[in-house]
């Protein structure tokens, strides 16, 4: 692997073709309507691309590739041990062209290009690799039934699914709906975030490389209420697969409801609660995570620690420690290879973003660091890591998601006010508690209403466990096995053994 404070990053952007057409069915393709949307990297305001703004006639077409595809089975109906090879050929493919995919990335939605080379690059060819390795270990069953019958209980791929996915992690949550989808049989749609589009249409490039068959993978670009709608409205999709706001998952339960009753996921949003108890010996370390993973990627994560539930005797510690954190990150443009923190990824978030230093000022919240945008002048979106301290957990700082490098503290006085405070939140997707006592690690577990709790750890990730939250943080599961579950059906076959 190429050292990657060696390369120039700038003069790379500077080089870089970038391809901005819709992909359907294995081509680069304008919409139907002509429209385009002019993408702009919030690294400096620069333009990057005119992308295709598709509409319904482009799903249309995109819908009839996609089952055309499948009917004809070149995809669908290879052998287990076909389709793993090919995309475990497509994960090397993407490895190979890490730089690109990686500045693509950065480029789209602001993120350090350190993080981009190192993690979401390798991230989304592992997640193909997993899966690919798993499609040729899973077997059916016979069912325990009577001796005159033989019952199979086998997979089948759903058919057409189409994956609408968020721009904080553009490449890895398409991946996560696009891997076990297609080793499951599927030929799928993705629909980029408007925000973060060019690397879903390189990957559908790659994907033809490596041998996936045209028409298996497409991608529609656009703009949600059109795109979005129009596949989550369409009578031929049988599975949407959707990451993003708890809002606009609930928009594609009714898409479903008011269409065809396809089969929705939901991996929605979070407040994730981190309850840091007086029973963990080392606050410090513990703070330090906190601080670490709350301003990852800008705040822009389902599962930021955003909520600190602190107990009051470590509360002093706890913030003293988070505010030198952040001080020493300081945002700076994600070009340049030993920045940690990046920039937000558009205007509008940023102004969205901001506005809650002002709610929490006047719900009586301290900001403690922070509360700023910078770098202004050039042109791009940038907000100072920020702390609010003494934070109540009915204000909003501590309600709503942010989705920014906000940390709003609560300190508690027990242990038992520290769980109410965690489960009073209308999320429940991941928290995190800490403590040296055995009993208190696996109890607090138990209560704690989330689908992902960390013990003593934050954000640590495998494709093995699954991924996704409960309460309004969404319905169903990506990564592990389980995932598959979403992308194939289950069929019973009764054979009469009676002669
Ligand atoms: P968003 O809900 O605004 O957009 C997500 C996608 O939905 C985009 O592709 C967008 O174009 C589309 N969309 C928007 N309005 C639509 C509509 N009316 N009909 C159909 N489609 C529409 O979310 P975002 O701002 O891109 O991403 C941030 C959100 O994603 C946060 O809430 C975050 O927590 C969540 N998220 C969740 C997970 C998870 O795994 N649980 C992971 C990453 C992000």
């Amino acid at each position: 692997m190429s050292d990657i404070s060696k390369i120039d990053w700038h003069q790379s952007a500077l080089d870089l073709k970038i391809k901005s057409k819709a992909f359907i069915g294995g081509q680069f393709t304008d919409s139907v309507s002509g429209q385009t949307f002019t993408s702009i990297s919030p690294i400096d305001g620069r333009t990057l691309a005119e992308v295709a703004a598709c509409d319904v006639e482009d799903v249309n077409i995109a819908v009839k590739s996609a089952r055309k595809a499948f009917k004809s089975g070149d995809w669908s109906n290879r052998t287990p041990v076909e389709r793993k090879a090919i995309l475990q050929n497509f994960a090397q493919i993407i490895r190979n062209n890490r730089n690109e995919l990686a500045l693509l990335e950065t480029l789209d939605m602001g993120k350090p290009i350190a993080n981009s080379t190192s993690i979401d690059v390798n991230a989304t060819a592992n997640c193909f690799d997993w899966y690919a390795e798993s499609i040729d270990k899973i077997y059916g069953e016979i069912a325990p039934t009577a001796n005159n019958y033989l019952a199979l209980v086998t997979r089948e791929p759903l058919g057409v699914v189409a994956a609408v996915v968020p721009w904080n992690f553009p490449m890895l949550m398409a991946a996560w709906k696009l891997a076990p989808a297609l080793a499951a049989g599927n030929s799928i749609i993705l629909k980029p975030a408007e925000q973060s589009s060019l690397t879903a249409l390189k990957l559908a490039e790659l994907a033809v490389e490596a041998g996936i068959p045209q028409g298996v993978f497409n991608v529609v670009t656009g703009y949600g209420p059109e795109v979005g709608r129009a596949l989550g409205m369409h009578m031929d999709i049988d599975g949407l697969f959707f990451t993003g706001s708890t809002q606009v998952g609930k928009y594609f339960m009714e898409y479903a409801a008011k269409s065809n009753l396809k089969t929705i996921g939901l991996e929605l949003g979070g407040k994730s609660p981190f309850l840091l108890l007086e029973s963990y010996k080392d606050t410090k370390r513990a703070a330090t995570t906190v601080a670490n993973s709350i301003f990852f990627n800008q705040g822009e994560m389902c599962t930021a620690p955003s909520r600190l539930i602190v107990e009051r005797s470590v509360h002093e510690e706890a913030v003293e420690t988070i505010v030198n954190i952040a001080k020493s990150l300081i945002p700076n443009n994600p070009l340049n290879a030993q920045t940690k923190m990046g920039a937000m990824v558009d205007v509008a978030h940023t102004e969205r973003v901001m506005n809650f230093v002002n709610i929490a000022e006047k719900d009586g919240a301290d900001v403690v660091i922070g509360g700023k945008q910078t770098r202004i002048k050039s042109g791009g979106c940038y907000i100072e890591p920020t702390v609010f301290d003494n934070v109540k957990n009915n204000m909003r700082v501590a309600q709503d998601e942010i989705f920014g490098p906000m940390l709003s503290i609560i300190p508690v006085d027990s242990v038992d006010e520290a769980i109410q405070v965690a489960n009073d939140s209308p999320y429940g997707l991941a928290s995190s508690v800490w403590t040296n006592d055995l009993n208190t690690a696996h109890t607090v577990s138990r209560k704690i209403h989330a689908g992902i709790v960390y013990v003593n750890c934050y954000d640590v990730d495998d494709m093995t466990t699954p991924f996704g939250g409960v309460k309004q943080s969404g319905i169903g599961r990506d990564k592990s096995l389980h995932a598959l579950d979403k992308f194939t059906e289950i069929k019973s076959t009764w054979i009469s053994l009676d002669i």
